[in-house]
């Protein structure tokens, strides 16, 4: 794989960055961290931005260095990054573009790239997370519709949210990954009830939501009644897969930050911290030639990100919660600021080790499905 820029791909690079030099210091400052309806407008104003610019696709982009150098340029200008669009833009706006029908593709993912509709993803109940095929939130048909009743939780921007992508269990007597239908949600739906959770960090940005026999046309499947697993594996996949790629090139400009203050507050001079940075830089361009890989085999392979996605959620997720341990060691005293933004950085780092789909997850993964390692259980 050529790793540079094909010549064709230095113009687009340079005029990307021509017009974020000339935007970036147009947009209004982004509003507090907890405040997530503001965030929403903030979020769904960029990527109106972007698409009235002609950048609206790329993160979507079939050409796997454009996509990447839209990520990498957008990241070192210091642009906003997707926020409450991650679920939309990433994951379930791939997910219906890979396996919705036309008419679902022309519903809803104009409107996602026209920062017009944000997602959230409703898979996780209680007592079915990373056991998700135990799954219990149950849909009953009736007529043209579903009626859907049950519980979810940990849904992050559910209260921002004008669409959920919603596992159910179809066929309640079928085996456990048999049974199951992947939903397209109206929020605004009557018997949805939304109630935040506030995080360690103090924000209420995921929930829990209870459905009491809310209606869903039936036309709002994604793939056949009682194959929601397969649609699920790929929503996953491009979740654990591409998903997080901007964050990687964001952790690289954090990480030459850090090593920049560790000079000016003379951490530098000691051989451990240095060799910490070191390492994280190590590590975090290992990542983003992984993520490079992971993008172009997704592409080379019809779209859909394969098993190596488990293997960078692994390490990145880890890497992260290293690099904000380290801050806290250059910073000092300063890292325990609470007005600072390092401390809802370092904290919110811990949860990237659980969030779509534990570590202890992610390696059995790798070890039955990437390794041929034989089952544990
Ligand atoms: C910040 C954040 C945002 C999230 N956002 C969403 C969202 O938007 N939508 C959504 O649906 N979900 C979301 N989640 C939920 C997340 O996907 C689940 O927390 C995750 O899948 C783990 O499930 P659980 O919390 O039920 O833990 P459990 O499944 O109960 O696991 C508890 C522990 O047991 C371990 N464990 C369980 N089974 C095994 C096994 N077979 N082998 C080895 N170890 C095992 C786990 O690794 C973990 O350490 C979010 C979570 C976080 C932290």
């Amino acid at each position: 794989m050529d790793l540079d820029d094909p010549p064709e791909q230095r113009e687009f690079r340079a005029r990307l960055r021509a017009w974020l030099a000339r935007t970036l210091p147009t947009l209004p400052p982004p509003p507090a961290p907890a405040d997530w309806p503001a965030r929403r407008a903030h979020d769904l104003r960029w990527q109106r931005t972007l698409y009235d610019a002609g950048y609206g696709e790329l993160h979507w982009d079939a050409s796997p260095t454009t996509r990447l150098i839209f990520l990498e340029e957008t990241e070192a200008a210091g642009a906003p990054y997707v926020g409450a669009n991650f679920v939309g833009l990433l994951h379930a706006g791939p997910t219906i573009a890979a396996e919705g029908t036309e008419a679902q593709r022309q519903r809803w993912l104009p409107p996602i790239l026209r920062g017009e509709e944000v997602w959230c993803q409703g898979f996780s109940e209680p007592g079915a997370g990373s056991d998700l095929a135990a799954l219990r939130t149950r849909a009953r048909r009736d007529g043209d519709h579903y009626l859907v009743s049950g519980s979810k939780i940990w849904t992050s921007h559910a209260e921002v949210a004008d669409w959920c992508e919603l596992l159910v269990r179809t066929d309640p007597d079928a085996p456990r990954h048999r049974g199951i239908s992947w939903l397209a949600m109206p929020m605004d739906a009557p018997g949805v009830t939304v109630r935040p959770l506030r995080t360690l960090a103090g924000s209420t940005e995921f929930a829990e939501v209870f459905l009491d026999d809310v209606p869903i046309p039936v036309g709002n499947r994604v793939g056949a009644e009682n194959d929601g697993w397969r649609v699920t594996m790929v929503t996953l996949s491009f979740e654990r897969g591409t998903a997080f790629v901007g964050e990687v090139v964001a952790c690289r400009r954090v990480l030459r930050q850090l090593a920049a203050t560790a000079r000016e507050n003379g951490r530098w001079d000691d051989p451990v911290v240095r060799r910490r940075l070191g390492r994280l830089n190590a590590e975090f361009r290992a990542l983003w030639r992984l993520t490079q890989w992971n993008v172009s085999e997704a592409a080379a392979t019809g779209g859909v990100p394969g098993v190596g996605g488990s293997v960078f959620k692994l390490r990145y997720s880890h890497a992260r919660q290293d690099l904000y341990d380290t801050a806290a060691d250059v910073l000092g005293p300063d890292a325990l600021d609470l007005d600072s933004p390092w401390v809802l950085d370092r904290l919110s780092s811990l949860s990237y080790t659980i969030a779509a789909g534990t570590s202890q997850i992610q390696r059995t993964i790798v070890a039955e499905r990437m390794l041929g390692l034989p089952r544990g259980r």
